[in-house]
């Protein structure tokens, strides 16, 4: 059995080709490079562009034909409005064309049964970090429950905005990484965990209207928000009476991000783990993987039920795949 997965909530187009062991046969992905901050309607059109070439290259390197194909998933929110109706548009298609089953998948969820796959954890912690989300999450009482999470922008698109004011290139978070490396100095920058949330826009402006050297604030940005991050994750370790930690999402690709989680894990005798890097960022593989163990336990989305939800909250999926 092939299952096909279709990836648009942002700026990547992904399309992820698995059989039902798990194994990944294709995983290609596509991303939109904005020269100002993601405009939905630009992502949407470039998703729907390289749609055909990037489901053609999936097949081809999976070594399968469309008519190979059993099963499409879809990432059904949350997330752009534009770029998910065109992603849903393609998966309502093509399972119409080959008369298969459709499955429709929160984005979030996929990141940590990715992780869950690929790793050898098994009931995580997950600390999602990317450009929209940044949430901690966990399993708890037959739901993927959210223990903390941010109250206004996703810590890479802070990170992103943080760099485009500063003429770096996008997504900046590399870049921020690397001059992260020459600082010379620490500067002081709003640390703000309210509870288990967190949040970024007062740090955001603080360090945009600091005149310290770039490197130093890179340095100091990283430091101060990986800081917040593990604090709270740390947090919903100890009240879950969990041992595992997942990173995922494209800022958990950050070597201090994860050097850091790496130390708070070890500390209290738990362990960190994350997914390949290919696997860690918005990919077609973990929603294909997602809606295969979905169908496995019963989940298929009919037609009428397939609108995208901009809004689609972790802790609305019922868990019917694990106990
Ligand atoms: P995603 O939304 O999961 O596709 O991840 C994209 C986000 O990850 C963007 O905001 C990037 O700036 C960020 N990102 C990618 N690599 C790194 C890195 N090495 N350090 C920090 N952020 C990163
Ligand atoms: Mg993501």
């Amino acid at each position: 059995m092939h299952i096909l997965g279709l990836e648009g909530t942002a700026h990547t187009l992904g399309v992820g080709i698995l059989d039902e062991e798990g194994n990944v046969l294709a995983n290609v992905m596509k991303s939109y490079k904005p020269k100002e901050g993601i405009h939905p309607r630009e992502a949407a059109n470039h998703h729907a562009s390289n749609m055909l070439p990037a489901i053609n290259e999936a097949l081809e390197t999976a070594g399968i034909v469309r008519e190979d194909i059993s099963l499409v998933s879809f990432s059904q929110g949350p997330g752009l409005g534009p770029c998910l109706r065109t992603v849903a548009t393609a998966a309502r298609a093509l399972s119409l064309a080959l008369k298969v089953p459709l499955v429709g998948v929160n984005h979030c969820i996929a990141h940590i049964e990715i992780g869950r796959l690929t790793t050898d954890c098994s009931d995580p912690v997950l600390l999602y970090a990317s450009g929209g989300n940044t949430q901690v999450i966990a399993f708890s009482r037959g739901r993927y429950r959210v223990f903390g999470e941010t109250l206004d922008i996703g810590v890479g698109n802070m990170l992103d905005k943080f760099g485009r004011m500063n003429h770096m290139p996008f997504p900046a978070g590399p870049e921020i990484e690397r001059r992260a490396s020459l600082a010379k100095g620490f500067v002081e920058l709003p640390y703000s965990v309210k509870g288990m949330d967190v949040s970024f826009s007062g740090i955001l402006t603080a360090s945009l209207n600091s005149s310290s050297p770039l490197d130093d604030l890179c340095y100091s940005l990283q430091e101060t928000v990986f800081a917040m991050l593990t604090e709270v994750t740390e947090r919903a370790l100890a009240h879950t009476s969990k041992n595992e930690v997942l990173l995922g999402g494209g800022v958990a690709r950050n070597k201090r991000l994860r050097g850091m989680v790496e130390t708070m894990a070890a500390e209290r005798g738990a362990r960190a783990y994350a997914p390949p890097g290919p696997l860690c960022v918005d990919n077609g593989a973990m929603i294909a993987w997602t809606g295969y163990i979905m169908y496995k336990a019963g989940c298929e989305t009919p037609l009428e039920k397939s609108a995208v939800m901009q809004n689609y909250r972790t802790d609305e999926v019922d868990i019917a795949w694990r106990k």
